[in-house]
């Protein structure tokens, strides 16, 4: 395949914006080489400025559960913008995917709407210390919660139990509330509260984690955690904004029957607009303003395309009994065409999977947290991904991210995906 019109897009992009991109993984860093360009999506494919048509596995990173331009999504942001796309002033609709959000979720009685994941993971956290009366957070190495000051914090050095900045701008005085503890580690989080005696306000964790490829909790590490919290008076925050919507009707709480104190959503629940969310019991959400004393705002909140659009979603994904199943059962026969095509070419390898949500890692150990996920060979992962590219298949260029499902693939589109693997397993 010919990606001339996107590698010349690129060299203009960089003119004009920093390293080309509004967000950096879209840079091709990790792997080389330069990015694809779209220019339009339908179904399973992405059409790009070649007009080569790619099978896509990232699916805007998550949210096109359905496909992309999925009619009755169109349909709502269509006749929507007819209507006016911003008010400033509540609207009718903010209310309507409220309550089918809260029907779908587990534990939530009250939910408000941002405009990104990052946003919902910042606002869950102040909603969070200001209700706990706390200031320190506890995150685990490798999750992301998105780009705000305080999740962007390294483990400390030697004995220290705090963060360090991992990006300039990023103050020492923010770094020190965040706490860093391992995946899957309960002794890590254990350390953490016993080294901090009421001060930790909240735990926030990707339930099934989705940023260093993916990487299920182990079994009872969740409910240890809610336990810990428990036992610690401090809260448990889900940041399901990969998982919410996508892993089961009600997300992870619902997936492995545990309890979380407030939920951050994102991507799928705005159907592909920029929209976020964190919902939680009527006591922790009647602390926001203005009914409560945390502040907490946005002249594009519950903007009414996003909602219309998060709405149709929303409305598909509750009424579709089968549609996990189906996703599930889809990712599972690509898992099993990854894994008879890898093996029968001898590569080290392991897999990940949960639901829709899987990802190679080449190395042979199993892939548990931050730790583990760096010491696949990213040598390999860098020939895997463009041998992909070139057959026309697009995961996620990183070997950190998980690769997202949609149920558009038609079981030949996974053949012809799995058909592509081989041809690549035997030039790695
Ligand atoms: N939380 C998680 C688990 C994410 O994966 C992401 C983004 N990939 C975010 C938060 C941040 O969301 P956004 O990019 O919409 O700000």
């Amino acid at each position: 395949m010919i990606y001339q019109r996107s590698s010349q897009l690129f060299i203009e992009a960089e003119e004009v914006i920093p390293g080309g991109v509004n967000s950096p993984v879209r840079a091709f860093k990790g792997v080389g080489g330069t990015p694809v360009f779209a220019k339009s999506a339908k179904g399973a494919y992405v059409y790009d400025e070649d007009n080569n048509r790619l099978i896509d596995y990232i699916n805007s990173w998550g949210p096109m559960i359905l496909g992309h331009a999925y009619q009755p999504v169109v349909d709502a942001v269509i006749n929507r913008a007819k209507n006016g796309t911003s008010f400033g002033m509540p609207t009718e609709l903010e209310t309507k995917i409220a309550s089918l959000a809260i029907s779908m979720v587990p534990n939530i009685d009250k939910i408000r709407f941002v405009n990104s994941g990052t946003e919902a993971c910042m606002s869950a956290i102040r909603l969070a210390r200001g209700y706990a009366n706390r200031d320190k957070i506890i995150k685990f190495a490798g999750c992301y919660h998105g780009h705000s000051d305080s999740f962007l914090i390294q483990a400390g050095s030697g004995a220290s139990t705090f963060g360090t900045p991992n990006s300039p701008g990023v103050t020492q005085g923010t770094a020190k509330d965040t706490l860093l503890a391992n995946y899957n580690d309960l002794e890590s989080v254990k350390a953490l509260f016993d080294a901090n005696k009421n001060e930790i306000a909240a735990i926030i964790i990707e339930p099934v984690a989705g940023n260093m490829g993916c990487v299920p909790p182990k079994p009872g590490f969740l409910q240890a955690l809610r336990e810990l919290c428990d036992a610690n008076d401090s809260l448990l925050i889900f940041d399901e904004v990969m998982t919410g919507f996508r892993l089961a009707k009600g997300g992870v709480q619902e997936l492995y029957n545990v309890n979380a104190d407030i939920v951050c959503f994102g991507k799928v629940i705005g159907g592909g607009l920029p929209v976020g969310a964190f919902a939680s019991r009527h006591e922790i959400m009647n602390y926001l303003a203005p009914v409560g004393p945390v502040y907490q705002a946005g002249t594009l909140s519950g903007n009414p395309l996003a909602m219309a659009a998060g709405l149709a979603m929303l409305e598909v994904l509750n009424n579709d009994k089968e549609v996990f199943t189906r996703l599930d059962e889809k990712t599972s026969y690509l898992e099993n065409g990854i894994r008879k095509a890898l093996e029968d070419n001898n590569i080290i390898f392991t897999i990940n999977r949960v639901g829709s949500m899987i990802s190679v890692h080449f190395d042979e150990n199993p892939v548990v947290d931050f730790e583990t996920a760096k010491n696949g060979d990213n040598e390999t992962f860098k020939k895997f991904f463009h041998g992909l590219l070139h057959e026309g298949i697009y995961i996620a260029p990183s070997a950190y991210e998980s690769w997202f499902i949609t149920d558009a693939l038609t079981y030949e589109d996974l053949d012809f995906t799995i058909n592509a693997i081989v041809k690549v397993a035997k030039t790695l």
